[in-house]
């Protein structure tokens, strides 16, 4: 990435990326790193993918019901089109369903002095980093990891195991598909549901 002359003595921005398993608070923390920045009267905007329709349609809302006014958009081009010349702070939510060019477009962003903060899973249900995310994280000036907790152990969860059949990829989280788990309860997958889950219910 070269920098455009009309960019020389600008403030520079920079790329901040929240990224966890699912119920790990990454929508909830890009949210309040939002509000605190609109406390501070700093334009904010926010996008996301088409594809994710949970909720709302123009909302970015976190499981808690916290939730912030955005824009839905198909292609992370329309990204340089419709962030505002004004607009301080850039938030992007579900980023892992974004195309590849996703990293790049980011990184203009913040050549334009904006401040961008990117919130994605960082891996798919099978452990796979997922989509412009592994990129994302290799461009980014501050990266979040945050974590749920998982509900069969109790130690801190970094995978999302699937519990429905559906094998498309892209199915979207609500509790009954998707649980938070540890490395070695998602390692166990359905054995441990049917053996220690029962036993810590009793
Ligand atoms: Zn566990």
């Amino acid at each position: 990435m070269f920098l455009e002359p009309h960019f020389k003595g600008q403030r520079s921005g920079w790329i901040e990326v929240i990224t966890g398993s699912m119920f790990s608070g990454k929508t909830e923390e890009l949210i309040r790193r939002l509000k605190r920045a609109q406390i501070a009267n700093q334009e904010v905007e926010i996008f996301k993918p088409t594809i994710d329709k949970r909720y709302d349609e123009t909302k970015v809302v976190s499981h808690n019901s916290n939730s912030i006014h955005s824009r839905t958009i198909h292609h992370s081009a329309e990204l340089l089109s419709l962030v505002e010349e004004d607009t301080e702070v850039v938030g992007i939510d579900e980023a892992q369903f974004f195309d590849e060019k996703l990293p790049n477009y980011c990184q203009e962003l913040a050549l334009r002095g904006k401040r961008v903060i990117v919130a994605g899973l960082d891996m798919d249900f099978k452990g796979r980093p997922f989509g412009p995310m592994p990129d994302m994280l290799a461009v980014a000036e501050y990266i979040t990891k945050v974590h749920a907790i998982c509900p069969h152990c109790g130690n801190l969860a970094t995978h999302s195991y699937r519990l429905a059949e559906d094998p498309n990829t892209v199915l979207l989280g609500e509790k009954e598909s998707y649980e938070p788990r540890c490395r070695n309860c998602y390692a166990m997958g359905n054995i441990l549901r049917l053996g220690i889950h029962k036993k810590h219910k009793s």
